[in-house]
């Protein structure tokens, strides 16, 4: 990890910094373009305080860059079509622009490695463990020189930098890099490294600084946030959680991803007695065969996933729940796919995340191949697709005449006369303009229910 000290700065003092290390961006325009997950757009808003502070500035668009980034994500083989397609597009700015400089950060960046820096259009390549280096790596490839970065680092946290964040009301705040788990479809421990933790002070330290500026609404991120630890405090997840809620008391904290193996019951308690800790728990499940989750290397079983279903519903009876669900993943046969639909049945998610197996080299499972075939996964993920807006459509019908606290996030895309909110349970809510009472962007409003579909609520201000 490079040795560079970095202070910590709030907010404000981060968008006035005047180029405190190198000034290698002086007068430079950056435009970071993120896919995949959300630890991603939160790396973004890092790797943009990095560069910040080499003196570079944010721009809006790719037109406007000297520097463009695409952040990326390794998941699905899918996701990396997307940025050879997005390297394409950029070499036609490259050709009119040839001192432009363009990189690749994030998973792609780690798995592909060199072969990336082999395409003429990019010029450096970071893993998400170097972004202090691309200050240096940018001003190297100015000069002529492609560059790469792609080190994984047993300590790299961040934690002395201050993310450069867009404007609003909702922040990603990441607590903890890398994953420990191995899940045998999954490149997140290649491509990310081990698990490791921020300190608790300084979280909560940041989150006072995000109230203070306006946020109101906070989002802890990791890949397995139930493995969170500060050693030095002495600090497990549920110990954040509740340090967190204290912390800011009229903010809004929500968390991702658990893991249902190392949940605890400490956690489940400490969103049940906090109000402010809202009430929506993304579960992932992944398959309802505990032959499959044994093969997936999930390290639980059905009936431990259920255990945590039992005590979270024992905790908060309202508590909405998400989850990820994978079909079709080698050797899974009919009688599998019926105990996910099972599971499904049981539990009843009111959102999922459902994809259709992809195998990725270099995982365990990617060698035991891909016999499930295409059009019988496809059927498969339909099949889990159908059920799943099913339970939600008829989860929302039963939130009729209920009364949510919302956050006002902005005009609905469909109508600018309503505003788009979402309740404590991660629902998203559209209700009318009140142009008596004024509502603005952040505040918190009552929503009465009066009409639903599977994906969203619609309601009258009380
Ligand atoms: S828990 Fe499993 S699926 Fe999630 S990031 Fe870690 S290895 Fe990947």
């Amino acid at each position: 990890m490079p040795t560079i000290d970095l202070p910590v700065l709030d907010p404000q003092q981060a968008s006035q910094a005047e180029a405190p290390f190198h000034s290698t961006g002086t007068g430079r325009r950056v435009y970071v373009e993120t896919y995949g997950c959300q630890m991603n757009v939160s790396d973004s808003e890092i790797v943009l305080g990095v560069l910040h502070q080499s003196g570079y500035e944010r721009a809006d668009s790719v037109e406007e860059a000297d520097v463009v980034l695409l952040n990326t994500c390794a998941i699905r083989d899918n996701a990396e079509k997307k940025i050879h397609e997005r390297l394409r597009h950029l070499n036609f700015f490259k050709k009119k622009r040839e001192d432009m400089v363009i990189g690749v950060l994030g998973c792609m960046a780690e798995r592909l490695r060199k072969d990336l820096l082999d395409k003429d259009v990019v010029d450096i390549v970071v893993g998400p463990d170097e972004y202090r280096r691309v200050p240096e790596l940018v001003a190297g490839a100015q000069g002529g020189d492609k560059g790469i970065a792609v080190k994984l680092s047993r300590v790299e946290t961040y934690d002395d930098i201050e993310p450069l964040r867009t404007e609003g009301i909702s922040a990603w705040v990441s607590i903890m890099r890398g994953c420990d788990k191995f899940c045998t479809y999954c490149v997140v421990p290649f491509t990310r490294g081990r698990e490791r933790s921020r300190s608790l002070p300084l979280i909560t330290d940041e989150l006072k600084r995000l109230w203070d500026t306006g946020f109101k609404e906070v989002t802890l991120l990791g890949q397995n946030v139930d493995s969170y630890r500060d050693e030095d405090n002495n600090a497990d997840f549920a110990d954040l959680l509740i340090a967190s809620a204290r912390a800011v008391p009229n903010m809004r904290i929500r968390y991702t991803t658990s893991h249902p193996q190392d949940m605890s019951d400490r956690v489940i308690e400490a969103m049940g007695e906090y109000d402010n800790i809202c009430k929506y728990i993304h579960l992932p499940f992944q398959s309802g065969s505990d032959r499959i989750l044994e093969l997936m290397n999930r390290t639980y079983t059905v009936e431990r996933y259920l255990d945590r279903i039992r005590k979270i519903r024992e905790v908060m009876p309202d508590c909405a729940l998400s989850t990820d669900v994978i079909t079709g993943f080698c050797t899974e046969t009919e009688e599998d796919h019926q105990a996910t639909l099972d599971l499904m049945r049981t539990v009843r998610y009111d959102g999922a995340y459902m994809f259709a197996y992809s195998p990725r080299d270099n995982t365990k499972a990617y060698k035991w191949g891909d016999d499930v075939p295409d059009e019988v996964k496809k059927r498969r993920l339909d099949e889990v697709i159908a059920l799943q807006n099913e339970i939600a459509a008829e989860i929302n019908q039963g939130e009729i005449g209920r009364t949510h606290e919302v956050l006002v996030e902005g005009p609905s895309k469909r109508n600018a006369s309503e505003w788009k909110g979402r309740s404590d349970t991660n629902k998203t809510v559209i209700f009318p303009h009140d142009d008596v009472r004024g509502y603005v962007v952040g505040d918190l409003v009552k929503v009465r229910i009066d009409r639903s579909t599977s994906a969203t609520l619609f309601g009258e201000l009380v």
